[in-house]
């Protein structure tokens, strides 16, 4: 089976074509700069690899995947003879809101059920169903399935989601808690319990997911019981361009003292703060600790704060769970970070974590970096986010074929 997954951002759309029975990636790449220029980057992976770069037109995302395949069918770079042999596509749709728990396909009513949640994520959802409506239009008449970034979240209690506003807010608007990132806390928990072998229901699991946005989750007995990020993806973590957690006293003192509108306001929550606000430096942690580590104060103490709230964070979601198996980290600055990761680590020895600083340096893929006495295991497992969109997509395919 064939499913190629599309991951559609504003101006962005990224896709991988995979054959699930030979779990094998056959081509990935992404279309840039839509409605204003135009730009695809396509890599082959099978066979004699290869990587084909072009400007084009791409004014919709329509013209985008009409250019993804026009890249899988063509001779020379691309992986099939015709968009017949993809069985089913599979979309990342960031926000769900309580109507998703789990992955559906798509059909009219899921688009307006996305389409309503469009209040809760502005900036993702339109994109999100603008990659769904281009993919209708361009492929045609192959099965479609919406993989959720909020689904894996569902099962948080109602203690942890909901926040302490007049309740009338949740019950009438639905604000809360929702997080994000489900699709790679819900992978790594999986591969961990496979690492440790032990069963999934067993277990309780702080996954660190540490990239451009990050998040922090809690998972017990194979279910989110608490995530940082909240309502938007602007909660919890400082990340690399967002603030994080922060007091809304503070936002009504600089809109007061220089005159923001609140959009003004939220893009520097959002676009200016986190590790490049404080650094002044990047939003890339390679950046920043190659600046740290040339002494650059700023550099340090935008590091520090994104480490020790990380930490603070396990504490807390190691009490919530009143205990702790493993802490897993994950994702660009998860995987490749070993000096995050130590500093983190560094806070939890408390929990029984013993960092072994010459796994945590060599070595790549997944792995223990803990001692083998270590209490609470310490472990990097690469997420993959496409993996579980297209395997969610062959399981609801595989349904709707099955005889009943
Ligand atoms: P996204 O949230 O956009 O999916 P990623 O998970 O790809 O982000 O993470 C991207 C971030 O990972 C980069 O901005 C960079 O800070 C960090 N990163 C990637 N490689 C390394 C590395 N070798 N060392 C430290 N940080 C890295």
């Amino acid at each position: 089976m064939k499913i190629l997954v599309i991951n559609a951002g504003s101006s962005s759309l990224k896709y991988q074509l995979f054959d699930m029975e030979k779990r094998e990636v056959l081509a990935k790449g992404n279309c840039e700069r839509i409605g204003i220029g135009g730009h695809i980057e396509h890599k082959r992976l099978i066979g004699q690899p290869t990587v084909s770069e072009e400007d084009l037109s791409l004014p919709t995302h329509a013209e985008a995947i009409a250019a993804i395949v026009n890249k899988l069918t063509d001779r020379s770079v691309g992986v099939v003879r015709h968009m017949d042999e993809i069985d089913a596509v599979g979309h990342r749709v960031v926000q769900g809101g309580e109507a998703f728990r789990e992955s559906v396909l798509i059909t009219d009513e899921v688009i307006q059920v996305i389409e309503d949640c469009i209040p809760l994520a502005p900036l993702h959802n339109p994109a999100n169903i603008m990659g769904i409506n281009a993919c209708r239009a361009v492929i045609g008449d192959v099965p479609m399935v919406a993989v959720f970034d909020t689904a894996f979240h569902h099962t948080m209690p109602k203690k942890a989601f909901t926040y302490a506003l007049p309740i009338e807010y949740y019950t009438r608007d639905r604000v809360r808690h929702y997080g994000f990132h489900g699709t790679s806390h819900r992978y790594v928990a999986g591969r961990a319990a496979a690492l440790l072998g032990r069963p999934v229901e067993e277990l309780k699991l702080i996954s660190c997911h540490m990239g451009n946005g990050s998040s922090i989750c809690a998972i017990q007995c194979g279910e989110s019981v608490d995530t940082s990020m909240g309502f938007t993806p602007v909660d919890g973590l400082p990340m690399g361009t967002r603030s994080g957690e922060i007091d809304p006293g503070v936002i009504q003192f600089l809109m007061g003292r220089y005159g923001y509108s609140i959009d003004e306001m939220l893009d520097i929550l959002n676009k200016k703060s986190g590790i490049l606000g404080i650094s002044g430096i990047s939003s890339d942690f390679r950046d920043v600790q190659t600046a740290k580590n040339k002494g650059d104060e700023r550099a340090r103490l935008a590091i520090d704060l994104f480490t020790y709230n990380c930490a603070k964070f396990v504490g807390s979601y190691a009490a919530a769970m009143n205990g702790l198996d493993a802490v897993i980290f994950t994702a660009g600055v998860g995987e490749n970070d070993a000096a995050v990761r130590r500093d983190v680590s560094a806070y939890l020895s408390y929990l029984g974590c013993t960092l072994d600083e010459n796994l945590n340096l060599s070595g790549g893929g997944e792995r223990f970096i803990s001692t083998p006495d270590s209490r609470t295991k310490l472990m990097v497992i690469p997420t993959n986010e496409e993996l579980v969109i297209a395997q969610d997509t062959m399981d609801i395919v595989r349904n709707l074929a099955a005889p009943i």
